[in-house]
């Protein structure tokens, strides 16, 4: 299809992915969805100084938890691959060299001594910018400065050189960003930048292009950090006379601190306790001491919900919902409403997403998470039992583990009991209230919540004594603490022996408040 839009995610396997990440790779998914186009996955490991062994499976994987499947991978394949740059690597050179040929890019052939010397020499004369530019590289050893046969000559002893584009002196370089709008930059600002490195693998900025221009990438969607590449890559464009057909850009706003002061970071997530990415994994840092990173799969979080929190941190859809499944996020993304600034991160609101996907849930489904714990425990229990077990405590939990943390009372007899609940509410009057009711239980045929309730509400009226002053005494000594969800269907799911001995272990072990 000829105006068929491609987009592509482009990560480079340094490490585990960020989830900023993430969502560029979210967006990407959503717009080509959006547009009946194709979302491509390509690994940009050209640097092998920054590779990370297993962080592009850590990428596959991730991808494929969130559901961000795309149509032309590495694993997949497609018309246009290989889709892994190492595979190749021998196609840039010849780009490099049309560039060098037509006058744009020239070989460089400075030692790393030489380039420390020109910075020392731009230091003390005061020059702000210490770059390698139309300024400076007239003084460095290049095939500008060099004679023609030396140059030659070089090339042929094969002494280590590296490719640099000729940035022209006086030029406006102009780029219509999707999200941000025209952008200007000047071409004094940017550097003679190295496009084929010595060891003969292209730089970022090369195959990054070149790699767009041969997948037929129509839409760039990257992160905002990419913003001071895209003039630099304009003119690679232009030099190599695709202008035509070069992609439009769109530079995703930044996810910031929850603070807003500042880019999100792996320490902010250490220091305040939550996850910055979206699975678990172990890399080397930057000392190449193996350093774990948490992930929000192994915190408790919905696939679905972490992609609805994620897609709307940094993009709203224009209304008032909230709520999205991925085929309601295609259907309602636009670029348009992509935020220019920056977005705070908020986890208390990932947290209200996995707690709104957990309780949309059936009882059935959620009872699987209850029985994969109860397992793990060594704990039998009936799926009809857990059903209903799940069914009391969805509202109140966040995540699939608080069915087991919030509900170990249907399980085991408590072994604690709340102190200040006990030391306020374990009275003389609860003691007789709980005994009374206890002997009574004993002569119920079927105890559910209504027998439950009639039963206690029979033993009050004989005291005298109001509901609302019994109800926390009969939770501590059913479940050791003072909150919890509906307790007469609490008491109902136990049994009546279960009951019955719960309420005698209470009131054998539990200190009586003398004065009331
Ligand atoms: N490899 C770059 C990265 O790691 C890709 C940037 C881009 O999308 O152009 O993010």
């Amino acid at each position: 299809m000829a105006n068929e839009v491609r987009v592509r995610f482009a990560p480079s396997p340094t490490g585990a992915l960020h989830i900023g990440g993430v969502r560029t790779a979210l967006y990407n998914y959503l717009f080509a969805k959006k547009n009946g186009g194709k979302m491509i996955l390509r690994v940009e490991d050209t640097d092998q100084a920054r590779f990370v062994s297993g962080a592009e499976d850590y990428i596959k994987e991730s991808l494929e938890w969130c559901g961000v499947v795309p149509d032309e991978s590495p694993y997949s394949g497609g018309e246009y691959g290989p889709y892994r740059q190492s595979e190749r690597k021998a196609m840039y050179m010849d780009y490099a060299l049309r560039l060098v040929e037509e006058g744009n890019a020239y070989y460089a052939f400075d030692t790393s001594e030489e380039l420390d010397a020109m910075r020392e020499r731009l230091k003390a004369a005061k020059v702000a910018s210490l770059q390698y530019n139309s300024i400076t590289r007239a003084q460095m050893k290049n095939s500008i400065t060099l004679p023609e046969a030396e140059v030659k000559a070089k090339l042929a002893a094969g002494e280590p050189y590296v490719i640099r584009l000729k940035v022209p002196s006086k030029e406006e370089i102009r780029l219509n960003d999707m999200v941000r709008g025209w952008v200007m930059v000047h071409s004094s600002a940017i550097d003679d930048k190295v496009l084929m490195k010595s060891d003969g693998m292209p730089t970022y900025h090369l195959a990054n292009v070149v790699d767009d221009h041969l997948m037929k990438i129509t839409h760039v969607i990257r992160g905002e950090e990419w913003l001071p590449s895209a003039p630099l890559h304009v003119l690679l464009y232009k030099f190599l006379g695709w202008e035509g057909t070069m992609p439009q850009f769109a530079h995703l706003p930044l996810l910031l601190k929850p603070d807003g002061n500042g880019k999100l970071s792996k320490r902010d997530g250490d220091k305040l306790g939550f996850p910055v990415f979206p699975i678990q994994g172990e890399f080397p840092d930057k000392e190449g001491k193996l350093e774990k990173v948490s992930g929000y799969r192994e915190s408790g979080y919905l696939p679905d919900a972490f992609t609805n929190f994620l897609a709307l941190l940094g993009w709203n859809p224009g209304t008032e919902q909230e709520l999205f499944s991925m085929s309601e996020l295609v259907e309602a993304f636009t670029v348009e409403r992509i935020g220019k600034s920056g977005t705070k991160f908020d986890i208390n609101k990932a947290m209200w997403f996995n707690q709104q996907y957990l309780k949309n849930k059936t009882n059935e489904e959620l009872a699987v998470y209850l029985l994969a714990e109860l397992e793990k425990q060594d704990i039998t229990c009936e799926k009809s039992k857990a059903t209903q077990i799940v069914g009391l405590l969805k509202e109140r939990i966040n995540f699939p583990s608080d069915f087991w943390t919030q509900g170990q009372y249907f399980f085991n007899a408590p072994e604690k009991y709340d102190e200040k609940i006990t030391r306020k509410k374990w009275t003389t009057e609860a003691v007789l209230i709980l005994s009374e009711y206890a002997k009574e239980l004993e002569n119920i045929a079927e105890l559910t919540s209504e027998t439950a309730k009639s039963t206690l509400i029979t033993v009050l009226d004989r005291n005298g004594i109001p509901i609302g002053k019994i109800m926390q005494s009969i939770r501590l000594a059913i479940s050791g603490t003072g909150m919890g969800p509906e307790l007469m269907d609490i008491i109902a799911i136990l049994g009546k022996e279960e009951v019955i001995k719960r309420i005698g272990i209470a009131i054998e072990k539990l200190p009586v408040k003398v004065v009331d």
